[in-house]
C-alpha cells in the first residue's frame, strides 16, 4: 500500500503534525468526582475510592499500585442498552460492537439558552440545528452542550439538588426512535434531567435510548472545543461482562 495515499496513514501523519487534534472529553476520576444522588429508598452508586496495595514500601518495595472501587456509572461513563428495563433484552457493555465506539459526533450547543437549571432540550432546538448544519449523523453521536461542565469541579453545584438540564420526553423519544444517531452525550451527571423522575415516562432519555438499543455518555468536558459538525468521537468503556455500563475515556478528533 502507498502510505501517502492511505486514509489511515494520512490520518496518522495529521495526528503527528497536529493538523488533527485529540480533545479529551473525560472528567478526571477521583474521590471528588461527583456521583448521582438518588432518593434514600433507592440503591446508590459508589463514588470512586482508592486503596493503596503498595507504594515502594513493605508491601512491595519496587511497586506502586492501587485497588479501586466505583460503580459502573461513576464519572464520565457509558450507558449500555441493558442499563434500563426498556433495553433489558439488548446488549450489555461487553457486547457493544466496537465499530460503533468510533463514530462521527455533532455538537448541539444550547448553552446560551440555558437560563434555568431545569432547561430541557426540545425537538425544535435540534430541528433548528439541523436547519443550520444538516442532518444528524448516521451511526453517530449527538453531544448536547448545556454549559454545565463549568460546574464540574464542585459536586454540590454540579448536582445542584437534582436541578440540572436534560431532554424533554418528546424530544428524547424522537431522537431515539426517528433519528439515525447511535447515542447521546451530555455534560451532566446522567443523560436525563435532574428532575426526570417527575417526567412521563420517568427518565425518558434512558427509557427511549436504551429501549432503542442506543447508548448514553455522561459528564463530558471540553465540548466547547468541538465544531458543530466534523468531530470523530472515540469512546472506550471497559468490556465488563454483563455490565450495564462502564466508566470510560472519551476523546474527540478534530481538524485544527
Ligand atoms: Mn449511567
Amino acid at each position: 500500500m502507498d502510505n501517502s495515499t492511505s486514509t489511515l496513514m494520512s490520518l496518522a501523519q495529521q495526528l503527528v503534525s497536529k493538523k488533527v487534534e485529540v480533545i479529551d472529553l473525560t472528567a478526571p476520576l477521583s474521590s471528588e468526582t461527583p456521583v448521582i444522588r438518588l432518593p434514600a429508598d433507592r440503591g446508590q452508586p459508589w463514588p470512586f475510592e482508592r486503596q493503596v496495595i503498595s507504594r515502594y514500601d513493605e508491601n512491595g518495595e519496587e511497586v506502586y499500585w492501587n485497588n479501586i472501587r466505583m460503580s459502573e456509572h461513576t464519572g464520565t461513563h457509558f450507558d449500555a442498552p441493558i442499563h434500563w428495563i426498556s433495553g433489558k433484552d439488548f446488549t450489555d457493555v461487553s457486547q457493544v460492537p466496537v465499530q460503533q465506539l468510533v463514530a462521527p459526533a455533532v455538537v448541539v450547543d444550547v448553552s446560551d439558552q440555558v437560563d434555568d437549571p431545569d432547561f430541557l432540550l426540545e425537538r425544535h432546538h435540534v430541528e433548528a440545528w439541523i436547519e443550520q448544519h444538516g442532518p444528524l449523523p448516521e451511526g453517530g453521536w449527538l453531544l448536547y452542550r448545556s454549559g454545565w461542565d463549568a460546574r464540574g469541579e464542585n459536586a454540590d453545584t454540579f448536582l445542584n439538588d437534582s436541578h440540572t438540564p436534560g431532554v424533554s420526553p418528546e424530544c428524547a423519544k424522537w431522537l431515539a426512535e426517528q433519528t439515525p444517531i447511535v447515542g447521546i452525550g451530555v455534560e451532566t451527571v446522567g443523560t436525563d434531567a435532574g428532575q426526570a423522575f417527575t417526567f412521563e415516562p420517568q427518565f425518558p432519555v434512558h427509557w427511549y435510548f436504551q429501549g432503542a438499543c442506543k447508548y448514553g455518555l455522561t459528564q463530558l468536558k471540553n465540548l466547547a472545543k468541538l465544531p458543530p459538525v466534523g468531530a470523530v468521537l472515540v469512546v472506550a468503556p471497559l468490556p465488563i461482562v454483563g455490565g450495564s455500563g462502564s466508566p470510560c475515556r472519551a476523546f474527540a478528533l478534530i481538524e485544527s
